[in-house]
Order: structure tokens, then C-alpha cells, then sequence
């Protein structure tokens, strides 16, 4: 399960080939987007402005976010003629950077390493003229069109904004943690589960999503720990009972994981008392962190409803309060938070996108086989 990838792979980096994107925005079969009546974008620094990297510009579409969501949405709106410019994030690639094997993904019968299949999404992307630039996006203006959004201090304007930032887990924060991501620590019960069929394996969370994830894990597992910091779990009765009435599942009360053991796998956690301080090992196979998801929504907050957990909330399928802005992915969804679904809206918010674009004048209709 170690991590070979060594970045993204015969990928037109926009920083690197600025001259090719413009020949890609040359090449389009629509006619130009309205211009805009004034300069709207000034960049903070003008010297930071790539030629071809849609800084400074109007791209018909922008999406905010690189992983199955983001780059899905790139894919279709790229042979929809769109010309999408992807701000892929400073860390691009998403949440299946941090795993390595994923077994559920249709079409790879085999598995395939996270990172690979990212990169494999990317190039795909590519291959129909996605421009990338992979920074964050710091602050959008979204009272009027074209949307304004800033990334590294350069502004880009937008006809029509896909979000995909996504959700983060949210871990421990302890460095053997870290190191043991993805051999055999997990912040996805069901994408994870499966590895770790008569192990014992340990569920760190006291709300609704550690007791399903730990009740999930049962169907695997020959026994699930649960560790929660207090004496009494956070959610649901409902859910309590199912979990504490299986008798696979048992639970650390007043213990917090002071450090996760193991050269090359996890192999055991060393748990501290969380009224005595007093700490102690235990052998356990793995370990499931299940204590929350951030979505990423800081930047959008001021022009977007967001639900009380802070996720994005979607009218009309894929559409926002604000026309033209569209949502994919986790950052609006944490019901089902997998790649596939994340995919499938990223395909959903590029096709209500194009038709969107095509509603108000800006694009021409997409040919059927566009999609
Ligand atoms: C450890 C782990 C293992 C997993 N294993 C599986 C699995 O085996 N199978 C499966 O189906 N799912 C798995 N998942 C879940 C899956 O990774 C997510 O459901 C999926 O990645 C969500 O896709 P997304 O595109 O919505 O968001 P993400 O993948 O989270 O991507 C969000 C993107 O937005 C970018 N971003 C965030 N903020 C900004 C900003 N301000 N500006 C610009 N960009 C920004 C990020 O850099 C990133 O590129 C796993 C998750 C984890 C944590």
C-alpha cells in the first residue's frame, strides 16, 4: 500500500505550456464570449498573470476543484467545447491522493492506486484542452457576471463557475497517523472496509458517522473498537443501540489515540486514559478516524447558503442561489461521499453548466455526441 506517485503525468501543466492552451482556445468552434464592457479583472501583481492560463480573462466556464468531481466536470464540458479552465487546488487531485487502493471504482477490475486514477482523470481532462492551474482560490466576487474568482493573487473571470472543492476528513493529527495512511489507517469505512475482512480494527468518534462506520465495519471485521474521548457517544439513540447490540463491537470509553504503532502497517494503538492520563497499547489491524469531514466552503460562504455542517446547498439538481454557479461533488454531498457519485455530479453540474450557457447566449447547443 506504499504511495508511489510521484506527480501527474503527461499533463499539460498551464504554467508549462501556455502556448499549446492558447492554440486549444484558438481551435473552438464557438465564437467568442461576449467581451466584457470594462477590465474586470486586475490582478493584484499583473506580472503574475500567465499568458493562456485564463488569468485576467474570461473563460466560459471555471471549475473550482480537481478531484473525481472537478476533473469529471472538466472532461464533459472540454469535448462540450467549453474550453474549462480548472483551478485544481494547491494540493490538487482530491481526497484519492491520500488512499491507495481503490477497488470500487467501475472499470478497473484490478483495483488501481488513488493517485494513478486521478491522474488518469486529469490527463483525460487534458487530452480535450482543459487549462489547469493549481493553486487555491483565495476570494470570488459573485454579485454579477462574469464571476470573478482570485487564485495566487491573479484574477480570472467566468461566464459560468462548477465548485468541487470537496470535503476534508478530518484526522488526528499525530504524525505516525500520517505516515500510516492508507496501511491501514482510513478515514472511509466504505471504501476501506473490505481490506480488512477477520481483522481487528478500530473506529475513533462518538457521533452518528463513527457508529455507522463502525456497525458497516462489522460486516468485515472480526471485531471493531470503538475509542471515544467521553463517557457517552454523541449520537443518535437509534444508532447507539445498533452499534453497542452487535456483539462485535466494543468500546474504549474515556480514550483518545495517543499514537498509532507499526513500521510498515498498523499493527497496534497505544491509547491514552483521557481522565488519568495513564497510557496503554492495544494489538489492533487498523484504524478508522471518523470525527468529521471540513467541507472546503470558506471562500463561497459569502455569496452561497450553506447547510449548518457548511456544506453548499443545491437547488435544481446541480444549480445555486446564484445562476450560472453550479455545485458537484462532496462539497455539497455527505450522504454518499464516493468517487463514483462525485463523478456523476461532476458530470451532471458540466452538462446543467453548458445548458445554462447556451440558455442565456453565450455557447452555441452541444452536438449530442458532445456528451
Ligand atoms: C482515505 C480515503 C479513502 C477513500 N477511498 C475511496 C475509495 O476507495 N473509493 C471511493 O469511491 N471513494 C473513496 N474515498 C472518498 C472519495 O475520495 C471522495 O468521495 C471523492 O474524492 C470526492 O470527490 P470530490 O471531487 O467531490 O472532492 P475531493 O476529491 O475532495 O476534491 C476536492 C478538490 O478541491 C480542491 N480544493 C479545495 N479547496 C479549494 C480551493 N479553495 N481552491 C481550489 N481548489 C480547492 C482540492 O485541492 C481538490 O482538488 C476515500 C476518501 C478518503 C479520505
Amino acid at each position: 500500500m506504499v504511495n508511489e506517485f510521484k506527480g501527474f503525468s503527461g499533463i499539460q501543466m498551464i504554467d508549462e505550456g501556455a502556448a499549446e492552451a492558447a492554440s486549444v482556445v484558438k481551435q473552438t468552434a464557438f465564437p467568442a464570449i461576449a467581451p466584457v464592457a470594462e477590465p474586470l479583472l486586475q490582478p493584484t501583481d499583473p506580472s503574475t498573470v500567465e499568458p493562456g492560463d485564463g488569468g485576467g480573462a474570461v473563460n466560459k466556464v471555471v471549475i473550482v476543484g480537481s478531484g473525481p468531481a472537478g476533473l469529471t466536470a472538466a472532461i464533459y464540458a472540454a469535448r462540450a467545447n467549453l474550453e474549462p479552465l480548472v483551478i485544481a487546488g494547491a494540493v490538487p487531485g482530491g481526497q484519492l491522493m491520500l488512499t491507495s487502493d481503490v477497488e470500487n471504482y467501475p472499470g478497473f477490475p484490478d483495483g488501481i492506486q488513488g493517485p494513478e486514477l486521478m491522474d488518469l482523470f486529469r490527463q483525460q481532462a487534458a487530452r480535450f484542452g482543459t487549462r489547469f492551474v493549481d493553486k487555491d482560490i483565495e476570494r470570488v466576487d459573485f454579485s454579477q457576471r462574469p464571476f470573478r474568482l482570485w487564485a495566487g493573487g491573479v484574477g480570472y473571470g467566468a461566464e459560468a463557475v462548477i465548485i468541487a472543492t470537496g470535503a476534508s476528513a478530518i484526522w488526528l493529527g499525530l504524525d505516525s497517523e500520517t505516515r500510516l495512511r492508507g496501511r491501514g489507517v482510513s478515514a472511509c469505512a466504505t471504501c476501506d472496509g473490505f481490506f480488512f475482512r477477520d481483522k481487528h480494527v478500530a473506529v475513533v468518534g462518538g457521533g452518528d458517522s463513527a457508529l455507522e462506520e463502525a456497525t458497516f465495519l462489522t460486516k468485515f471485521a472480526s471485531r471493531v473498537t470503538m475509542i471515544h474521548r467521553r463517557d457517552e457517544f454523541r449520537g443518535s439513540k437509534i444508532m447507539r443501540d445498533r452499534a453497542l447490540k452487535d456483539p462485535k463491537v466494543d468500546v474504549r470509553w474515556n480514550s483518545e489515540v495517543a499514537e498509532v504503532l507499526g513500521d510498515d502497517v498498523v499493527s497496534g494503538l497505544a491509547l491514552r486514559d483521557t481522565q488519568t492520563g495513564e497510557i496503554h497499547e492495544e494489538p489492533m489491524d487498523g484504524l478508522f478516524i471518523a470525527i468529521g469531514h471540513t467541507p472546503n466552503t470558506d471562500v463561497f460562504r459569502d455569496w452561497l447558503e450553506v447547510d449548518p455542517k457548511g456544506y453548499l446547498v443545491v437547488h435544481d439538481q446541480t444549480g445555486t442561489k446564484v445562476e450560472g454557479v453550479f455545485v458537484a461533488g462532496d462539497v455539497h454531498d455527505h450522504r454518499y461521499r464516493q468517487a463514483i457519485t462525485a463523478a456523476g455530479d461532476g458530470c451532471r453540474a458540466a452538462i446543467d453548466a453548458e445548458r445554462w450557457l447556451e440558455s442565456v447566449g453565450l455557447t452555441e447547443a452541444a452536438t449530442s455526441t458532445a456528451w
